[in-house]
């Protein structure tokens, strides 16, 4: 790799289930990580998650005790996108699934982001190049950074080039994701979906179809994919843990760029209407109790 960018400060905006955890996870491999969330509730929700999640990985080994409150040092959160934003090498946009709002997020930061700063999206399957467009003279430094949820966990980062993204950006991405533990693929076709998401949309996509179909319950669809087909777990679980409402605005996106396959179904609609969005709003296709054990399914 060449000519990579040296990063200390990384602005990460959105805090929701994914930015908190690559907020966590940068602020841990030792960045100054600038926070920034349009609801500012969010903000002090992200941070009682991260404290919680550093806790749950030092008891279990995973990260130094002394490392956790220096991580929790390093994490500042802002009240605009502007003073989160100033002067990182680094920015990583994780909020909603839409491209205006990615577009606008990442035009305000460029203006004050280091000038050779890395304009960052976690989208799941937008095209980098139309987010790009809206910084004209910086869309060479525009990247996909796709983290999975969550993102503390999952190994996998995959870097996807727009149109316009240079070498050095491809490289510099990959330099930052291996830095926080990550193995990276590179999509270097800016394609919709990428190379997972497209696949995982249509796997799940399916499975709320046989749900809403009565093929089967929630449990054993799930189950009949992890036991049968060696899922690490089932999709319909994983969709209440990613959020029903970021994948209702995927699949409408997927259905506009890849066609009808994709049509999201009248009961993942009347979820999310219904703000039963998963984990994240208490409740989802799954049930749970107050310590986040499955209690019971409904079919939406
Ligand atoms: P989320 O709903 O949990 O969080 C999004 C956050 O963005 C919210 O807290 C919201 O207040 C904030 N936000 C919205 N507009 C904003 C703005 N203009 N400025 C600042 N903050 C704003 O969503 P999420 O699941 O964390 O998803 C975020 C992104 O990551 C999406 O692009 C999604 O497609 C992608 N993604 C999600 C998953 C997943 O499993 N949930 C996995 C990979 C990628």
């Amino acid at each position: 790799m060449t000519g990579l960018l040296p990063m200390t400060r990384v602005a990460v905006i959105g805090a929701g289930i994914m930015g908190s955890g690559i907020a966590q996870l940068a602020a841990t491999a030792g960045y100054d990580v600038a926070v920034y969330d349009a609801n500012p509730q969010q903000l002090s929700r992200a941070r009682r998650e991260i404290e919680a999640s550093l806790d749950k990985l030092v008891s279990k080994g995973i990260v130094d005790r002394g490392a956790a409150p220096q991580a929790l040092a390093r994490l500042t959160d802002h009240a605009s996108l502007e003073a989160a934003a100033a002067d990182a090498d680094l920015v990583v946009e994780a909020a909603a699934e839409r491209l205006s709002v990615k577009q606008s997020i990442l035009a305000e930061s460029a203006s004050v982001a280091a000038p050779s700063a890395l304009l960052a999206t976690n989208t799941s399957q937008l095209s980098i190049t139309a987010i790009a467009s809206a910084v004209p003279g910086a869309s060479d430094r525009v990247v996909g950074l796709h983290f999975f949820n969550p993102a503390v966990l999952m190994r996998l980062v995959e870097v996807v080039a727009g149109l316009e993204t240079s070498t050095a950006t491809i490289d510099s991405a990959r330099a930052f994701a291996e830095s926080l533990g990550k193995e990276t693929v590179v999509c270097r076709k800016d394609s919709p979906g990428f190379l997972t998401s497209r696949i995982a949309a249509i796997v799940r996509l399916e499975c709320l179809r046989m749900l809403e179909e009565g093929v089967g319950t929630a449990q054993d669809i799930d189950r009949a994919l992890r036991l049968g087909l060696n899922f690490p777990i089932g999709p319909l679980e994983l969709g209440d843990r990613n959020g029903h409402d970021t994948f209702l605005l995927i699949l409408e996106s997927m259905t506009e760029t890849l066609g009808e396959r994709f049509r999201p179904t009248v009961g993942l609609r009347n979820l999310v209407a219904a703000g039963r969005l998963g984990r994240k709003s208490g409740r989802g296709i799954y049930t749970y109790d107050e310590h986040g054990a499955i209690t019971g399914s409904e079919q939406p």
